[in-house]
């Protein structure tokens, strides 16, 4: 198929991307990689009057390290994030989740901003967010702000941006020496989005995890904290009994759908998988 007509703009500035937002309301989208919404367009899931190209935005791009933070600019390709040595330095979690997100091709155009704007549940790079306590800078006419990525995500390709917001930057707290992280995915093929991820950091002190995050991807209508779990880990070490445990936990904190993936047992079965992979990942050098 192809896409209904619409209007296409590309801009330099920020301020011209809200003349063309404010222009067009609700019938703008913003352009960035294109890989979701392209196919969208293209198969008519999509229809807006006019597309705003923000790719000209230099300051949408990049990577860089402060002393307390690592901030990804929302327009940085999935293969720059991958190629980072900072990432790989300062964001392990980054540096191993972003290989599975789709295959080379599409991570060569598609945006770190544009999976966390997308919001899909079933992503890698948002729950990714959430585990590692980032936050989002939002811009928009009015002036900018910040929203931790445990309130962005507000359901199914839902989030704090509204209309007129342009999503600018990732930001991360720099991780201490403890800081350890994991990441297991299952899906039908490696490059699909996954039928159930988990994305986990915590500190590891002598063999006892301190304020571990579990955040599930692809179980519910955006990424779920094990929170329940978690708390039954805090502080204790890992073994079979706490493992168990924690396996236990996620009936509480989980509640998957019935949909065409498959059943809300199937996925609670996988999600309990993952959780005893993850957790033995995070105390593997230990
Ligand atoms: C075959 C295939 C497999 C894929 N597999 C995966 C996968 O396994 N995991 C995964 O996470 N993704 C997957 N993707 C999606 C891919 O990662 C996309 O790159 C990503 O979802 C969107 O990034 P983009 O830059 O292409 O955004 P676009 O397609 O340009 O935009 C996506 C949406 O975000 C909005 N948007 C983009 N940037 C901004 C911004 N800065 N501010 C405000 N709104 C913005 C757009 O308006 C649009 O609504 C797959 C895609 C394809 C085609």
């Amino acid at each position: 198929m192809k896409p209904a007509p619409f209007s296409y703009f590309r801009v330099a500035t920020l301020g011209e991307t809200f003349d063309r937002l404010e222009e067009f309301g609700q019938d703008a989208r913003i352009l960035a990689g294109g890989q979701s919404l392209v196919p969208a367009l293209a198969m008519r899931l999509s229809a807006p009057e006019a597309l705003v190209d923000i790719n000209p935005i230099g300051e949408l791009r990049g990577i860089s390290v402060t002393d307390r933070h690592i901030r990804i600019g929302a327009l940085t390709r999935h293969a720059e994030v991958e190629r980072s040595a900072e990432v790989a330095r300062h964001l392990p979690l980054i540096a191993e989740a972003i290989k599975f997100v789709a295959h080379p091709a599409i991570r060569n155009r598609g945006t770190f901003g544009g999976s966390i704007a997308l919001a899909d549940p079933a992503a890698e790079l948002p729950a990714c967010a959430c585990a590692l306590g980032a936050r989002f800078e939002i811009a928009s006419r009015t002036g900018r702000r910040v929203v931790a990525a445990d309130e962005f995500f507000h359901g199914m390709f839902e989030t704090s941006i509204e209309d007129g917001d342009v999503l600018v930057a990732a930001e991360f707290p720099r991780a201490n020496g403890n800081s350890r992280s994991a990441f297991a995915e299952l899906a039908r093929r490696h490059g699909d989005y996954a039928i159930v991820g988990l994305a986990a950091q915590a500190s590891v002190e002598r063999g006892a995890l301190i304020d571990p995050q579990l955040v599930f991807f692809g179980i519910g209508d955006r990424p779920v904290a094990a929170r329940t779990a978690a708390a039954g880990l805090n502080g204790g070490g890992v073994s079979d009994a706490s493992i168990k445990a924690a396996q236990d936990a996620l009936a509480a904190d989980l509640d998957p759908p019935n949909d065409l993936v498959g059943s809300p047992e199937f996925k609670l079965h996988l999600a309990r998988v993952l959780m005893g992979r993850v957790l033995r990942q995070l105390v593997a050098d230990q």
